[in-house]
């Protein structure tokens, strides 16, 4: 008898790891990594990855953002063995994987799954056996086979698919395949690969949804490399910044996205945080204040504080009126963020007061020029 896939049942399986495992500490470390490619005939070697330093806490979802280039596929394709750490040490649940024969490999990867932006499923097979196929290789008995597959095809909402061949799903439908076969051999880690990348932004939705599912239900901790900040502000608990090989910034997705500090970080960040002028004010934008115009402000407020009236109450603090130009109000990382451009009248009670009143109610405020 196989035991059912319930909510918790990888985390059961994580706590019953090898005694000496510290739970606390990261489930994959990368400590000073470099990767360099060996240059193409005549060119010269490339060095894909420069001290690198990365901790991916258990059970977490830690996402790795960069443009095309920057080193995401080299550093997701070390986890798994695809391609060797040419300096540094990579730790995986504590198992310097480094040093790994390709024997030990074969062992590691059957506790990481993996997800692809093309699925990569196999279209003579149907969905059942796309999901069953991790199992045969790892000979588990038919019986347990047909039990596993059927509770994944359930998790993952394709239980009226599976004599479906892949020609005949739709994008969402096949990386939910990719998710429930990753899944079959019940890793702790889940590795994906630019998983939402060919898929459609509703789509790229329901997607998170099953993998954030996938993360608190099982125990599952989850990898992921992407080009997509939103996928980033979904999602991911961390983020780490990736540019020319090297991490340039990395930590909390909710401090690293409200509060970025690399330029690159900052345009990554915008996407999500930003708030546009419009375009018929963007022209009428004057360094010095007009007189009888307004000011134009930046507020932004997170926390608490995103869903508190902040504008009415800036009224009754100092009694001015503020005009909304723009605003979104979000979530990231699953906590609220705002973001607002508004204008206040120049003149009495004066711009200096407006932003004294702004700080006392613990928003953030700058002025971006004066309109007449
Ligand atoms: P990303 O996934 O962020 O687009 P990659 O990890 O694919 O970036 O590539 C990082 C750098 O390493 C690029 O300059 C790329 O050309 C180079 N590179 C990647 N794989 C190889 C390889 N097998 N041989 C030589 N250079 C490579």
């Amino acid at each position: 008898m196989n035991a059912p896939l319930k909510p918790g049942a990888f985390r059961a399986a994580a706590a019953i790891a090898p005694s000496g495992k510290d739970s606390a500490a990261p489930i994959i470390r990368f400590e000073r990594v470099g990767k360099v490619f060996a240059g193409r005939r005549g060119q010269n070697p490339v060095a894909a990855l420069e001290g690198i330093d990365l901790s991916v806490p258990r059970g977490a979802i830690v996402g790795v953002i960069g443009r095309s280039g920057a080193g995401k596929s080299t550093l997701i394709r070390l986890v798994n063995g695809l391609e060797r750490a040419s300096s540094g040490r990579i730790l995986i649940e504590g198992e310097d994987v480094t040093a790994l024969s390709e024997a030990g490999w074969r062992t590691r990867r059957r506790a990481t799954g993996m997800i692809f932006q093309h699925f990569n499923l196999l279209s003579s097979r149907t969905v059942f056996d796309n999901v069953a196929l991790p199992l045969e290789i790892a000979g588990t008995p038919k019986g347990e086979i047909a039990d596993r597959v059927g509770k994944l095809l359930d998790l993952v909402g394709l239980a009226d698919k599976r004599e479906r061949y892949p020609a005949e799903l739709s994008g969402g439908q096949k990386q939910r395949v990719g998710i429930a076969r990753a899944l079959a051999t019940e890793p702790k880690v889940l590795l994906c690969d630019e998983a939402t990348s060919a898929l459609d932004p509703e789509t790229t939705q329901s997607i998170l949804a099953l993998l954030r599912k996938v993360n608190r239900e099982l125990g599952v901790t989850i990898l992921l490399i992407t080009h997509e900040i939103p996928v980033i502000k979904e999602i991911c608990d961390r983020v780490a910044v990736i540019e020319g090989g090297r991490i340039v910034e990395e930590g909390e997705t909710f401090e690293i996205l409200t509060r970025p500090q690399h330029p690159t970080t900052a345009r990554f960040a915008e996407v999500v945080t930003g708030v546009e002028m419009p375009a018929h004010l963007a022209g009428q934008l004057r360094d010095e204040q007009q007189p009888g115009g307004s000011t134009v402000l930046r507020v932004t407020f997170s926390g608490a504080h995103a869903t508190a009236p902040v504008i009415s109450r800036l009224g009754t603090t100092i009694g001015i009126d503020v005009n909304i130009l723009a605003g979104r109000i979000d979530a990231i990382a699953g906590k609220p963020f705002g973001s607002l451009l508004v204008s206040v009248p120049a003149g009495e009670p004066g711009i200096s007061a407006v932003l004294g009143a702004l700080k006392s109610l613990e928003l953030k405020a700058e002025v971006i020029g004066h309109v007449a």
